[in-house]
């Protein structure tokens, strides 16, 4: 077989790997060796049993999910998964073997000897420079870019870049663009011209699980646990429509979760989706899955088909930026006397984002002594949030908002000792308490009969994969364990 087929291969992509080395990829590589060392102690526990080794098909609808959460290698997984669909001869090849092997007549019928030549696009390079540093001269330049049209887009190079040449006799048998490290443009030389064809490859997927004791917070038991900041902040939305991160998390609640780590050529090159999570608070546990619907919507649901996503969000800012938790009984910080407080304050830096908690319209948008800068939302008949202290507004009265979005800037404008934000949840006009409500709201969307077949046949694998990790867990950290 092509023995130097593979190994150009293998080396041209070290080659790209160095050539684009520049703070970006600095940066991703160290978060990547920190990833892995930290899925390695985990591993270490008694987890390995249920590592498992899947190559799952990466379809274009996942790119959202994918782009949340794949940190630095963004620009590059997409790319991948956009031209997924209509490369799908060259992509299970590439998927599977992790290198590219297209027969290759050359290498089979010759010589072992002739080898790939990888050469690095520089500044200032054109393709006659290139094909001068490969020992080929200017009759072959133009036999190669006239008798391709593709070979038009070779004016499209970029320092980082490498080009493979594969040249025996001093004639150019086959050369490769390698774009980056997922897309390839591979000219081969058929009879007096050029063939030219897209080489697209999948990352490798690996399924890695993750568990952690809640000792400070969720933040800090993730990283400990080797998960990345994005794969951190994706566990905390899937379970944001049932647990604030910011008030809900005890000292000895835990994880366990279940994600993509992807790799290309052996090297892990960036996490994946979360395909199913545990989160266990004060002893109660909740469950989410990755579920892709018929219509290709992804969403997350939990183990009775319920989606996690609720019409409001727990929290109107990022629990990652909350500093202090609420003390109901605390005296009021100005007044110095105990007032009603009839909402929950989340103390944070100003500036610190604040999103509308659900979908609605803006009824006021203004600044009082007392409340400072606040914005109040509608959402449907019923339902009022309020948003008091802002250091700016973003929305004005009579604006649509969605949820999520952001209204304002966390302030500490009016009555206040310190920035924070105030927010209040009003039901026909009645405070509520903010953190509890949610419970007593109308149910979360829930699959159909047939969806919830379809969810359980997709999730069935993954959900006895957590099942088990879970179980590992709570009978070394407990006698009982209950069934549910
Ligand atoms: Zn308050």
């Amino acid at each position: 077989m092509s023995i130097d087929h593979r190994g150009a291969t293998r080396k041209a992509n070290t080659i790209h790997n160095k050539s684009s080395s520049k703070k970006g990829y600095l940066f991703l590589t160290v978060i990547l060796a920190l990833t892995i060392i930290g899925a390695f102690l985990v591993d270490n526990k008694p987890s390995q049993p249920t590592r498992t080794r899947i190559n799952l098909p990466l379809n274009s609808s996942e790119s959202d999910a994918l782009k949340d959460q794949a940190s630095g290698s963004l620009t590059n997984l997409n790319r991948t998964e956009s031209t997924a669909s209509n490369q799908q001869t060259t992509t299970d090849n590439a998927a599977g073997a992790n290198n590219i092997s297209t027969p290759s007549s050359l290498s089979d019928e010759t010589n072992q000897t002739v080898e790939w030549q990888n050469i690095e696009v520089k500044n200032g390079d054109n393709l006659s420079l290139i094909f001068g540093r490969a020992g080929l001269g200017p009759r072959e330049v133009h036999h190669f870019v006239s008798s391709n049209n593709n070979a038009k887009l070779l004016r499209n190079i970029y320092p980082g870049q490498t080009l493979s040449f594969l040249i025996e006799d001093n004639q150019l048998h086959r050369l490769r663009y390698n774009k980056n490290k997922f897309n390839m443009l591979e000219f081969t030389l058929a009879g007096d011209s050029f063939e030219s064809e897209t080489i697209t490859r999948l990352p490798d997927i690996v399924v890695k699980q993750s568990h952690a004791i809640i000792d400070n917070n969720l933040f800090l038991a993730g990283q400990q646990a080797g998960l990345t900041q994005n794969t951190i902040m994706e566990l905390a939305n899937i379970f944001s429509g049932v647990l604030d991160f910011a008030l809900d998390p005890r000292k000895g609640d835990s994880f366990t979760v279940l994600y993509e780590e992807l790799y290309l050529d052996g090297d892990a090159i960036g996490n994946g989706k979360i395909l199913a999570a545990e989160y266990i608070n004060a002893g109660e546990s909740f469950q989410a899955f990755r579920y892709v619907d018929s219509q290709g919507d992804v969403g997350y649901y939990n183990e009775n088909g319920v989606s996690m996503r609720k019409a409001f969000l727990r929290a109107p800012v990022d629990f990652t930026r909350i500093s202090s938790n609420f003390n109901p009984n605390r005296l009021h910080p100005v007044f110095k006397t105990k007032r009603p407080h009839r909402g929950i304050d989340y103390a944070a830096a100003v500036g610190t984002p604040v999103f509308a908690s659900g979908a609605g319209r803006v009824t006021a948008s203004g600044y009082s002594k007392a409340n400072g800068n606040y914005v109040f939302i509608q959402h449907g008949p019923s339902y009022v949030t309020k948003y008091l202290h802002l250091s700016k507004r973003h929305v004005k009265k009579g604006d649509r908002v969605k949820q999520k979005q952001i209204i304002g800037k966390v302030g500490a404008t009016g009555y206040v000792t310190g920035p924070h934000l105030h927010y209040e949840f009003l039901v026909n006009g009645v405070h509520r308490n903010p953190r509890t409500i949610l419970d007593k709201l109308p149910k979360a969307k829930s699959l159909g009969k047939n969806a919830l077949a379809n969810f359980r046949k997709q999730t069935k694998q993954i959900a006895m994969q957590l099942q088990m990790i879970s179980g590992q867990y709570a009978n070394t950290s407990k006698d009982d364990s209950n069934d549910g």
